[in-house]
């Protein structure tokens, strides 16, 4: 596995590359968000509901985007398949976890989708919510999503750490590991696409 892996950083990691930037523009945007968006909504019974409905469409959102767009060629998003596919090839279910800082490279989204997920997706989302709901929904919607960065990132983190670390103490967290463990199996095109929580692998039948 070490010559594997070493040829592949070769192969794959830009040169300019580093990991300790790219975990601090990952910390620094989020909990900027974090921070921001919270201080704006006005907290209520109301707001944390939408804060929960809004994890509930980002959990569906991120299942069905990563069965149908990342484990296909879809048209257009063939770059998108390609950063999956390094993912799914660096990481296998018998060598999760991730052994240097630069390895979170095929972990974690790269920056730019990090500034479109917030300059481009949220604003647009926020002014369709808006229009449907009102624009007192708006705010807790976006903060929701917000959130829901986050915790994707940061859970899919946790379950590339060394087995026996950090969270992976703990047997939830090890269940969960074991269930994306699976998808980074040959049945990654088949099974287990439900990364931070399995719910839509019960309820469409692709749990293994
Ligand atoms: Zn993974
Ligand atoms: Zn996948």
């Amino acid at each position: 596995m070490d010559r594997y892996r070493r040829a592949f950083r070769q192969k794959v990691i830009p040169r300019y590359y580093r990991g300790s930037l790219h975990v601090a523009s990952f910390v620094g945007i989020q909990s900027g968000a974090v921070i921001l968006v919270g201080s704006k909504v006005h907290w209520n019974w109301e707001a944390v509901l939408i804060v929960g409905l809004s994890l509930a469409y980002a959990t569906t959102f991120t299942y069905f985007l990563h069965r149908f767009l990342l484990h296909r060629k879809v048209p257009g998003l063939g770059w998108a398949h390609k950063m999956h596919h390094w993912h799914h090839t660096f990481y296998q279910s018998n060598s999760m976890e991730y052994e240097e800082l630069d390895d979170v490279y095929m972990l974690l989204m790269p920056p730019w989708i990090q500034i479109l997920y917030y300059l481009l997706y949220l604003p647009a989302l926020a002014l369709v919510a808006g229009l449907v709901f009102g624009s007192e929904v708006t705010l807790p919607i976006v903060f929701g999503l917000t959130l829901w960065y986050g915790i994707y990132e940061l859970v899919h983190w946790m379950e590339h750490l060394p087995s026996g670390t950090g969270p992976l103490r703990f047997r939830p967290f090890q269940r969960l590991r074991a269930h994306h463990a699976i998808h980074h199996s040959s049945l990654k095109d088949k099974a287990n696409f439900g990364i931070v929580e399995p719910s839509w692998d019960y309820i469409l039948g692709t749990k293994k």
